[in-house]
């Protein structure tokens, strides 16, 4: 019997759940444990609410959560509940899929303000993360400025832009959808720090913004290389940029009815935050790309408002103590998955935070690879009851996957019109439901 602990719950959590029983079959024992009260990390708490179709991968991750073979063990903190080196001493294999929750600091004077946030908060707060439940953004003026050309600043401005309506087959949290329905937003601008042909923006994402229904996208046409350019381009990247390329094309009668502006502002790039105690400003320098296509500054200078900041930047995984950590990365330090004897990591917290979520199934995959190489037919560790044994002892209350399917139904019966769940966004709440 090979025993293996899986610390979180997202998608890499479980892809290597599933390898490991297509690789071991009966004779492995798997849990899968999560801070929280909640399985399927990224999942419930990344992929934006009003992508409800992303979110049906769920389905996958309950089809081996449901097998005797597979345990979820929710409401347990490893580094606060159990130790890396405890688990290490009960499992034989120890797998860190803690993904990339955290995220990379904006390293500029005034980040500190209130009203300016990283990417994990302010999706976290729409997306019911407890830790971000109380966040209150500041969205009392009518500019936002969002950081960053990838899909999660494409993500924020599009919550910010929809409609009520548009966000009704959502799962957005209501305390979010309230605010966002009083806010003042009529212009997000989303900085780049260089041009639309370095966006890490996908076409599918950067469409949607093409069809909202009081929002309309601004391309500036003089931001745009020389079209024959696009040639040199990944085909997807050229599928974006064809994409700014119809936005910078429309034509101002179409903005007639769309009462907020969604700003690409390339080579643009955030120099500080300024305000009174809350941010009112964003002071941004121009910039140009050097051969290497680096953004270098030009020493021009100019200033948007803002009541709210959301940087997305990127996002790094949390070290854990006596973990080897590569602090540029924001990853653990590791060969190919392997950490220590005994200590593996997959998705987000392998490789940094890239890909979608189906990049972390051959993740999962080539993981167990090396724990079949490394463990043979197991070490004779204690597994389950050892560990069963030690949160008893610590009075820690885990949350099964039984308990979990009561929180789901309640969230499912407690729902809006046309949403499929109100998510709990406190955990003593999951934790009475699934009691
Ligand atoms: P990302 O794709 O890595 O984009 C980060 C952006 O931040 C880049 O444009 C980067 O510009 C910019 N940036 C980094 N440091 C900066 C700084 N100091 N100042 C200004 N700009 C800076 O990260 P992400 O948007 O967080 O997405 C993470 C991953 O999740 C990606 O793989 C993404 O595709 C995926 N995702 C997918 C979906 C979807 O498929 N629907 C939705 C959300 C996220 P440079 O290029 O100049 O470094």
């Amino acid at each position: 019997m090979r025993h293996i602990a899986i610390i979180g719950s997202g998608p890499a959590g479980y892809y290597t759940a599933e390898a490991a029983q297509k690789a071991f079959g009966e004779d492995v024992r798997v849990d899968v444990i999560d801070r929280l009260p909640v399985p399927y990390g990224l999942i419930r708490f990344g992929v934006a609410p009003d992508h409800q179709s992303i979110k049906a991968v769920s389905r996958r991750y309950e089809a081996v959560a449901l097998t005797e073979n597979v345990r979820f063990v929710g409401n347990v903190c490893v580094g606060k509940d159990i130790s890396i080196d405890e688990l290490l001493g009960l499992y034989d294999a120890v797998v860190l899929a803690t993904g990339a929750p955290h995220d990379r600091p904006l390293e500029i004077a005034g980040a500190d303000l209130h009203g300016v946030y990283g990417s994990a908060a302010f999706v976290g707060w729409y997306n019911g993360h407890p830790d971000f439940a109380d966040l209150e953004p500041p969205l009392d003026s009518s500019h936002v400025v969002v950081i960053g050309n990838g899909n999660v600043a494409l993500d924020v401005a599009r919550i910010l832009s929809k409609t009520r309506e548009e966000l009704g087959g959502s799962d957005i949290v209501s305390h979010a959808l309230d605010v966002l329905e009083t806010a003042k937003t009529e212009h997000v601008s989303i900085l780049g720090r260089r041009g639309p042909h370095q966006i890490a923006m996908t076409p599918k994402e950067l469409g949607e913004l093409g069809h909202l229904a009081r929002a309309c996208p601004r391309v500036d046409p003089a931001d745009l290389p020389d079209v024959a350019e696009d040639a040199l381009l990944e085909p997807g990247v050229r599928k974006s940029v064809t994409c700014l390329r119809e936005f910078a094309a429309y034509p101002e009668s179409f903005r007639a009815d769309k009462p907020i502006e969604i700003d690409f502002d390339f080579f643009a790039s955030p120099v500080r935050i300024e305000g009174d105690g809350r941010v009112e400003r964003v002071v941004v320098e121009r910039t140009a790309l050097d051969a290497d296509m680096r953004s270098v500054a030009t020493g021009e200078t100019y200033e948007i408002p803002a009541s709210l900041v959301v940087s997305c930047i990127g996002y790094q995984t949390p070290p854990i103590d006596g973990v080897p950590y590569e602090h540029g990365r924001g990853r653990f330090a590791n060969d190919e998955g392997r950490i220590l004897p005994g200590l593996y990591c997959v998705g987000w917290a392998r490789r940094g935070p890239s890909g979608t979520i189906g990049t972390n199934r051959p993740d999962g995959y080539s993981v167990v690879d090396l724990i079949a190489a490394d463990v043979g037919d197991g070490t004779g560790k204690a597994g389950r009851p050892g560990l069963d044994a030690l949160l008893d002892k610590r009075g820690t209350q885990v949350v099964k996957f039984s308990d979990w399917k009561k929180i789901e139904e309640a969230e499912i019966a407690n729902a809006r019109d046309g949403s499929p769940r109100e998510k709990f966004v406190r955990i003593e709440d999951m934790i009475k439901a699934g009691s």
